[in-house]
């Protein structure tokens, strides 16, 4: 609200009747008469200066009040002058009463003014201040909104960490569904601990192609170090990590959070995440991967009780091999395959020469420490997707896929004669055994597995006949 609105308007109107009495005054031949109407001619005409003075001064200030008041006196007494009647120059008083009321009135009004102004000023602060406070709640509720969806993004993740039971991809999930939930550009990486050597290893990554750090960098082995979670705003200005350490790695990334995995009260690995700019990271997303870690160590480690459990299920706990259940599986698969192939298959069975008299002579465990051996042989010199199996006691059965006979009986020679040439090791004294190898092959001996299995059965036995380390 501005004072100056009513300003013209009065203003002028002051100044035109001003102007308009002076031209009445000038122009009309008064003479005095002693009547009642020159009497109220006299009156109006005074008080129309009076109101032309006032107005003038309320709407002009004190300036134009004061010459109105002049000009107006001036007249008056030229009036008078004209008339030749002495007296009537008293009229100029009331002028003066009218100034001084468009004085103080004018005060009054510049006060009000003032006042006005100081209110209107206040409220325009208020309304900031309320202005400002609205904006605030509205980015803190957006900001909720956002947690609000981040934070149902994990029940995705959990989702998805459940239906998964290999370390290989909960590791991928991990990476892909902490960059997603978070939001922010940059690379993934997870570590795995090898609990042998007690050192971190890359396990899975993502936007981090060639990765120089295979067994992590200073940061992640701080987080391994410290077991929890680390967040670095700007790795330039960290004083925790003297610069010579971050030479090299500050040209890929500035800031960066990583969390330790861990499960059953033992750090299993680390996930972290870097980005080529500082600051990069807040508080809120550390939380979002500290969850997700938590969740994700959980699945790892179910993952690798599983793959354990699977692992028992079809491997010999002395020799490794495979179990003859899980052969027996593969056996029917690979015929079937061979067949539809129009390939060949061949499979044998090999028994170690007089492991009775041995066990007698050395004794049980000595007799499990060469079947050991005699597995170690055997798996190093067998070919790529070949099947070994420990088939019975001291029986190793060897499935060779998309092999004939003569494949399978040359591989046989080999083993037969690398066993026999290799003395070993036990307690201290030199040791030697001879093992008896028996051959079928698919489609040549027969095309079921029970009969490729007799007809190696009875091809062994024959070995065994004709005087022991012998393939037939
Ligand atoms: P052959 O030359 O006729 O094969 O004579 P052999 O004494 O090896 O006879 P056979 O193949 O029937 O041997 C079975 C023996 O293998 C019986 C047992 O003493 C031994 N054996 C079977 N399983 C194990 C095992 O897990 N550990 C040990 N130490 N010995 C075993
Ligand atoms: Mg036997
Ligand atoms: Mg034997």
């Amino acid at each position: 609200m501005t004072p100056s609105r009513d300003r013209p308007i009065l203003g002028i109107l002051s100044v035109i009747s001003l102007i308009v009495l002076s031209y009445l005054l000038w122009a009309i031949p008064f003479k005095y008469e002693p009547s009642p109407a020159f009497y109220l001619v006299v009156v109006s005409v005074i008080s129309a200066f009076n109101i032309s003075i006032l107005f003038g001064w309320l709407s002009m200030g004190k300036t134009v009040g004061i010459i109105l008041a002049v000009i107006s006196m001036l007249e008056v007494v030229f009036f008078d002058l004209r008339l030749g009647i002495e007296g009537y120059s008293m009229f100029v008083l009331p002028f003066f009463i009218a100034s001084l009321i468009g004085y103080r009135l004018e005060r009054i009004k510049n006060k009000l003014n003032q006042l006005l102004i100081l209110r209107s000023e206040k409220l325009e602060e208020e309304m900031n201040v309320l202005s400002n406070s609205i904006k605030e709640k509205e980015a803190s509720i957006a900001s909720f909104e956002e947690k609000l969806r981040k934070y149902s993004k994990l029940e995705y993740v959990v989702e998805s960490f459940s239906t998964v039971l290999s370390t290989d991809k909960i590791s991928r999930l991990m990476i892909e569904e902490s960059l997603k939930t978070i939001g922010k550009e940059g690379r993934a990486l997870i570590f795995l601990v090898d609990t042998e050597k007690q050192e971190l290893m890359l396990e899975a990554s993502k936007n981090a192609s060639g990765v120089k750090m295979k067994k992590g960098d200073v940061f992640d082995n701080w987080v391994l170090r410290h077991r929890k979670s680390l967040m670095v705003e700007d790795v330039v200005r960290d004083f925790r990590f003297p610069t010579d350490d971050i030479e090299e790695s500050k040209a890929v990334f500035r800031s960066l959070i990583a969390t330790p995995l861990v499960a059953e009260n033992k750090v299993t690995g680390i996930i972290r995440i870097d980005n080529p700019k500082e600051f990069a990271y807040t508080q809120d997303d550390l939380r979002l991967l500290d969850i997700i870690a938590d969740l994700g160590a959980v699945a790892l480690q179910n993952a690798m009780l599983y793959s354990r459990i699977q692992e028992l299920a079809i491997k010999d706990s002395l020799t490794g091999l495979a179990v003859r259940r899980y052969f027996m599986d593969r056996f029917q698969e690979e015929i079937k395959r061979t067949a539809r192939k129009k390939g060949a298959l061949s499979f044998m069975i090999l028994d170690i020469d007089h492991f009775k008299k041995y066990n007698d002579k050395y004794g049980h465990m000595a007799g499990d420490l060469v079947l050991k051996y005699l597995a170690r042989t055997v798996k190093s010199l067998i070919q790529e997707g070949d099947i070994a199996v420990r088939y019975g006691g001291e029986e190793i059965a060897i499935l060779l896929c998309g092999r004939d006979k003569k494949s399978a009986l040359k591989e046989a020679e080999i083993i037969r004669k690398t066993i026999e040439e290799k003395p070993f090791t036990l307690r201290r004294h030199v040791a030697k055994i001879t093992v008896s190898i028996g051959i079928s092959s698919y489609p040549e001996d027969a095309i079921l597995e029970e009969d490729l299995i007799k007809i190696a059965d009875g091809r062994l036995y024959k070995a065994k006949n004709a005087g022991r380390n012998k393939v037939c």
